[in-house]
């Protein structure tokens, strides 16, 4: 748990979310601002904020994530697909600190610049 990082607030229960899976190694709810139909967001349950603080037990758990990441958005009405991000950084316009995926779908989405 870090200070004033509003994930690692909503981890611990002190902050409410929209809860759409858990785990031991992760949680996935409901971005407060949805970009789509679908957007959801899995978070870690250790706090990092960048890819490039990763280290072998973190690669561990981005692993997990990403193998449960498809489940989970078809579960939740990425039937036709769906389109994840992780922004990194200032330039990315990274606005929470703690390392996470937008899970992105349920619709038909913008073509995005890649
Ligand atoms: P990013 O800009 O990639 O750092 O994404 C941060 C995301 O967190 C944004 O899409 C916000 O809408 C979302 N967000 C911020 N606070 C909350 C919250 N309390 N509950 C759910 N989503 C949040
Ligand atoms: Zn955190």
């Amino acid at each position: 748990m870090t200070d004033n990082c509003i994930f690692c607030k909503i981890i611990a229960g002190e902050i409410p979310s929209a809860k759409v899976y858990e785990d031991e190694k992760m949680l996935v709810f409901k971005d407060i601002e949805p970009k789509a139909k679908v957007h959801l967001l899995a978070v870690p349950k250790v706090h990092f904020k960048l890819l490039s603080e990763m280290d072998e037990k973190k690669a561990e758990i981005l692993s997990h994530m990403f193998t449960k990441i498809p489940g989970i958005a078809k579960e939740n009405g990425c039937k036709n697909g769906y389109r994840l991000v992780i922004n990194q950084g200032d330039d990315a316009g990274q606005t929470v600190f703690h390392l996470h995926v937008h899970i992105l779908g349920g619709e038909s989405l913008p073509i995005s610049i890649v």
